[in-house]
């Protein structure tokens, strides 16, 4: 049976703000989100006073997990600077709504690298993201793939959907399945096809993933890096929400991201997207690995006859003059959608096949750049 919005306001009732007031009464709460067995709320605060409720957020996520028939408990501490304001001292659990990089510059790393201030993932090597400068290039396909390009590498791979606003990785690996807490009351990512795999999507319906707005779903997402038990991995590959917004770059600087790779079709429009996304991971100073051009060109299924229907080429010509690396360009291809869309991605179902060895070249590109980090782990 559904756990309902009261039982979790009655479960709120003894947790008490730095302030001395009730919880509930604090007008600190985010919108309750039930789904079954799962409630995710987040506590809204000020920058200055992050450290002081990072108590009451504990108390609060305990209060609601002690409530009979939570399976999960998300609460999520977010954080909101006024302009001119200090920031703050960092708080044990990262708080979001982070300000502009150029306001957590680091004594020793004046750029004032992600890495400097986000604590890594114990047990993961190297956190990379996939991004585009808008949705419906094929980001997510791509995301998928290269992970399982670089498990054919050899190395071990996970995948978290990040794009909160319309969760595909559910469909497109066919997971059905909710994901289970461990002893430590960590949620224990989905095993398939060899992959360490956590989505919102397998915790929320898309309906309740699109009302979570702003500083709550990049909480959730931070949440959903330390909060699952990642193990041992090499490479964790995060399918970012499309776009260059604001929440993508508060996401871009709280996720501690060894590097990036931007996916672009040829299409003019895309590419100055695409531009978007690399002076967005410039500002936060993540480096960028390099961009994938997908339906790159359209090959035919029946002669395999190749067709630049799109004026190939863009994106290798953009990355050149950019001065970014360029990794590979995908075809446009039915075996690539009808795979994909059927939870059996075509790096997976057809090995042998020609897009696969695509994926899996770039895969080694990418793992060429992440190297140190990897041997370092
Ligand atoms: P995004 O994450 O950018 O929104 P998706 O990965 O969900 O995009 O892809 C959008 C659609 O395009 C899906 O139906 C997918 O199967 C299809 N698609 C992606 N890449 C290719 C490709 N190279 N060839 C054919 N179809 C593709």
């Amino acid at each position: 049976m559904s756990v309902t919005r009261q039982e979790v306001l009655d479960g709120l009732s003894k947790v008490r703000s730095p302030r001395g007031t009730g919880l509930i009464d604090s007008k600190v709460l985010s919108e309750i989100a039930v789904n079954g067995d799962k409630v995710f709320f987040s506590i809204n605060v000020e920058a200055s006073e992050v450290r002081a409720w990072e108590t009451v957020r504990a108390q609060a996520e305990a209060a609601v997990r002690a409530i009979p028939g939570v399976a999960v408990a998300m609460v999520a501490l977010t954080a909101e600077r006024k302009p001119g304001a200090a920031a703050p001292s960092s708080p044990q659990r990262p708080a979001q709504g982070i300000p502009p990089a150029s306001a957590h510059r680091h004594p020793h790393n004046p750029a004032g690298s992600p890495m400097s201030r986000q604590a890594e993932i114990p047990g993961v090597a190297a956190v990379i993201a996939v991004a585009s400068g808008k949705g419906g290039v094929g980001k997510s396909t791509t995301a998928l793939n290269l992970a399982l390009g670089l498990r054919d590498l050899g190395l071990r791979v996970g995948l978290l959907d990040a794009d909160i606003y319309g969760p595909s990785v559910p469909r497109l690996t066919g997971i059905r399945e909710k994901p289970q807490l461990n002893d430590a009351k960590k949620m224990v990512p989905i095993e398939r096809f060899g992959l360490a795999i956590m989505s919102i999507g397998f915790l929320v319906d898309e309906d309740t993933a699109m009302i979570w707005r702003g500083p709550m779903v990049m909480s959730a997402i931070t949440q959903m890096l330390r909060d699952v038990a990642w193990g041992t991995l090499d490479v964790l590959v995060v399918d970012m929400p499309p776009g260059t917004g604001d929440a993508q770059l508060t996401l871009a600087q709280s996720v501690p991201l060894k590097g990036a790779v931007i996916v672009s079709t040829p299409q003019d429009l895309s590419l100055i997207d695409a531009r978007r996304g690399l002076a967005m991971f410039k500002k936060v100073n993540v480096p960028v690995l390099g961009i994938v051009e997908n339906m790159s060109f359209f090959q035919c299924p029946h002669c395999g006859t190749r067709s630049d229907i799109f004026g190939h080429g863009g994106a290798r010509h953009e990355a050149e003059r950019l001065g970014v690396p360029f990794l590979g360009e995908i075809p446009l291809h039915m075996s690539i959608r009808e795979t994909s869309d059927s939870g059996n991605p075509v790096v997976e179902s057809e090995p042998a096949g020609p897009h696969a060895a695509i994926y899996r070249a770039i895969g080694e590109r990418i793992r060429e750049r992440l190297q140190d980090a990897i041997a370092a782990a």
